[in-house]
């Protein structure tokens, strides 16, 4: 399932006239002439850590998974709704079909679990583009090393104006964003920008690419709180037609990610399948709720978050390998609040306006808005050509957060005071 290290290596040195900063990328073709000696990936599994989530994924069946969730019948949904410490078999009745006609008791239910837990609020966060280069192809993203497009990187002083455009908005939360290309965005450009940003907001949380627990323990010292680290698709065979190349395509190193964070004390660990890339949304989902149930158990200081993005468009875009509609995403966030009532389900700007307005009380705590998925959108204006991916809601902030307190809810921006302690 997952490919050889060595390959990987090859691989993620090959695009390296990427270049950084503004420029249009060479051919792939051309790029693999051109080889510089880069880091390569850090060993797989940590000798001497114990078991992580990957052997507990090699002992599922997928079909096998995907067959229980279908068997679940009308009889097994009540029951589950029923269970006042619902588990994993209970997760797989609420997001099968025969859920399907017990929406509005699972919605009312979900929005009390949520109401109770979180209050009356929902936070905002906001995603800063950091930079589109990247070592790997996937099928699904426009930052993907094979599409030509214009690659930039910030540098110190684009970051204070992207900085400073976000907090003249209104945001106190970011979520940082990169490409994965380990030789020009990792850790040296980590150590050098995560304080400049860390002086501007409360919160800082990142999505980049998996790095090592001693790595992760070294960017909490700098401020870091929160990584996502999205495993995009649970199913092996899906996973490989997916991830073209780049040392994404090891899928056990990436499934072992959120062991490591959680090894190196990261306080908030995001996870979510993204949803369309593989042939069946409902086992991708009892995926994520094995790995949740799993670091819950084995990394229990840490706090967990979860999305469910939905396939979008991008630069050479593909579709869907199955749609889910407005009401299956509507179950599976009520199916999620039902199963644990402490997870943060955040809802991006993915989303559409109106999907986004009627999901808000049902369980949703975070949500993102006026992203721009291009670096140096905020404070530069829109670049349309370097987006990862469109976005559906792109109302301004204001807007969204009239559109919070009309629904009776209040936004959030500021989580956590930093001298508190972490
Ligand atoms: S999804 Fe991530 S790793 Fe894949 S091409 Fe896009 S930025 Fe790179």
């Amino acid at each position: 399932m997952s490919q050889s290290m060595g390959q990987d290596v090859v691989s993620a040195c090959s695009p390296l006239p990427l270049g950084e900063g503004p420029g249009v990328r060479e051919p792939a073709e051309a790029a693999l002439e051109l080889v510089e000696p880069c880091t390569p990936p850090p060993p797989k599994g940590e000798a001497g850590r114990g078991l992580d989530f990957a052997d507990r994924w090699r002992e599922l069946d997928w079909d096998h998974v995907g067959m229980s969730i279908r068997a679940k019948t009308a009889r097994d949904v009540e029951l589950a709704l029923a269970n006042p410490r619902r588990g994993l078999d209970d997760f797989m009745a609420l997001i099968s079909p025969a859920a399907e006609p017990f929406l509005p008791q699972m919605a009312e239910l979900a929005e009390r679990l949520t109401r109770q837990r979180f209050g009356n609020t929902v936070g905002f966060y906001v995603p800063l583009y950091l930079s589109n280069l990247c070592a790997n192809d996937c099928s699904y993203c426009g930052f993907s090393m094979s599409n030509r497009l214009k690659r930039k990187t910030l540098n110190a002083e684009e970051i204070e104006r992207e900085c400073l455009a976000l907090k003249a908005r209104g945001f106190d939360s970011v979520l940082l964003v990169t490409g994965e290309h380990e030789t020009k965005v990792g850790m040296a450009y980590f150590r050098q920008h995560l304080p400049q940003i860390r002086r501007h907001f409360s919160t800082l949380a990142m999505e980049v690419q998996p790095l090592s627990q001693a790595e992760y323990a070294e960017l909490k010292t700098l401020g870091l709180d929160a990584v996502m680290v999205y495993q995009e698709t649970y199913h092996a065979p899906a996973y490989a037609r997916h991830h073209l190349r780049g040392n994404k395509q090891d899928i056990e190193w990436r499934l072992a990610t959120p062991d490591r964070l959680g090894r190196a004390g990261i306080d908030k660990i995001g996870l979510g399948a993204l949803i369309g890339l593989s042939p069946d949304w409902r086992a991708d989902s009892y995926f994520v709720a094995e790995h949740l149930s799993w670091l819950e158990r084995h990394h229990w200081q840490s706090r967990y978050s979860l999305s469910f993005p939905r396939l979008r468009p991008c630069t050479g875009g593909l579709q869907p390998e199955v749609t889910m509609t407005d009401r299956q995403l509507v179950q599976l966030i009520c199916a999620w609040r039902l199963l644990s009532p402490t997870l943060d389900l955040s809802l991006s700007t993915r989303e559409s306006p109106a999907f986004r307005n009627g999901a808000l009380r049902l369980g949703i705590t975070q949500m993102s808005a006026e992203s721009r998925t291009q670096p140096g959108g905020y404070a530069e204006g829109d670049e349309e050509e370097l987006e990862q991916f469109a976005i559906h809601d792109d109302r301004a902030l204001g807007e969204v957060a009239a559109a919070v307190r009309q629904a009776g809810l209040q936004p959030v921006f500021k989580d956590w005071e930093p001298f508190l302690g972490r």
